[in-house]
């Protein structure tokens, strides 16, 4: 069994690796070779932790396995990130456990990966402006990977609390791009593309701050009760997501389906755009807004590639288990 620590993962893949790998499976899950099993997340009545997994399995790649972890708020204090994750590859062809791989920034690259690819098949091809909302962890990985997908030229930020927004101000700053931090109304009306990254339960942006030809990309709500733009803006956009089942359940789309403003039937995913079986976005005034939940075989795509990586460059330590 192979294992590669999370200390060896960011010298074995670059973000384009995870962006291709990400992409692939995403186009197997539309073509019904590749499926997740259901997401089991639990509070777990300790330290405050929310614990879970997600699993699947690729009959293409024959990657199977399980991402399991979670969050733990009180990481911080201890030098720690709050959001902790391994990932487990399993022989689909024997069932013994083939890798363990550290899932932390995994989780980042995969995360940035589904934006970005969302971003190459539906954004407007002139889209010259981007406004990330949230300024946490993710949303540095989220805005570089972003920035290689269409010739942007400025850079704008809001978070609840600004004094984060450097972050934001420092990848612009790597990429030559000037950056803004501006209100609500601004980043909405001046964006071409819009990443949502936060871990709100209320909406933050409104359907009347957003003009048609943009695209959104809402990452932060992965889980039932979260939420980042109002229903109002789901409802009015052509919708694409990962995987239809989570994107009425725990994604953004959770609230406009609650609400009967719109029917699961109205959702396409992603990878049915990318297979050339779905034309994605059909005009230039169309707003379209894309489910980002996460899946599980995003992240045995790219634990699956870092282990290749890791067993070619020697990186992988190999036990007898
Ligand atoms: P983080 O804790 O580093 O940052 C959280 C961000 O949310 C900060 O910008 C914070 O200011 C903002 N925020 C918190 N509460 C808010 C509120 N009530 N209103 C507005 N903004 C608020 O977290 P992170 O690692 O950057 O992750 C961001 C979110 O993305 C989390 O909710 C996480 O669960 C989610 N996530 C989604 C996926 C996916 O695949 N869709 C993957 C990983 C993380």
């Amino acid at each position: 069994m192979y294992i590669v620590p999370e200390s060896e993962v960011q010298n074995l893949i670059t973000p384009d690796e995870a962006f291709d790998a990400v992409e692939s499976v995403f186009a197997s899950m539309a073509k019904r070779s590749a499926y997740n099993f259901p997401v089991i997340r639990e509070a777990i009545g300790h330290a405050d932790a929310l614990y879970g997994f997600k699993s699947g399995f690729d009959r293409e790649s024959l990657a199977l396995g399980l991402k399991s972890g979670g969050f733990w708020p009180g990481n911080t204090k201890r030098g720690l990130t709050n959001h902790q994750s391994s990932v487990f590859l399993f022989d689909a062809n024997t069932g013994r456990c083939r890798a363990v791989v550290g899932g932390n920034l995994l989780t980042a690259l995969r995360t940035a990966a589904a934006s970005a690819v969302s971003i190459k098949y539906i954004a407007r091809k002139g889209a010259k402006t981007i406004g990330i909302i949230g300024a946490g962890h993710q949303s540095a990985f989220q805005l570089r990977a972003a920035l290689k997908q269409r010739q942007f030229e400025r850079v704008f930020g809001w978070n609840i609390d600004p004094s984060m927004l450097s972050r934001l101000e420092g990848v612009s700053s790597e990429a030559g791009l000037p950056f803004e931090a501006v209100e609500l109304e601004k980043l909405g009306a001046e964006s071409d593309v819009i990443i949502t990254i936060t871990s709100s339960f209320s909406p933050i942006l409104k359907a009347s701050q957003v003009r048609p030809g943009t695209h959104l990309a809402c990452m932060g709500t992965d889980t039932k009760g979260k939420q980042e733009v109002e229903a109002e803006l789901v409802a009015t956009a052509s919708i694409f997501t990962d995987e239809i089942a989570q994107s009425v359940s725990i994604g953004e789309c959770q609230h406009a389906v609650a609400a009967s403003m719109i029917h699961q039937d109205a959702v396409v995913e992603l990878g049915a755009v990318i297979n050339g079986d779905h034309p994605g976005r059909l005009s230039e005034e169309e707003i379209t807004l894309y489910d980002g939940t996460g899946v599980g075989l995003q992240d045995l795509a790219v634990a699956s590639r870092i282990v290749e990586l890791a067993i070619k460059s020697g990186a992988a330590k190999n036990i007898d288990f």
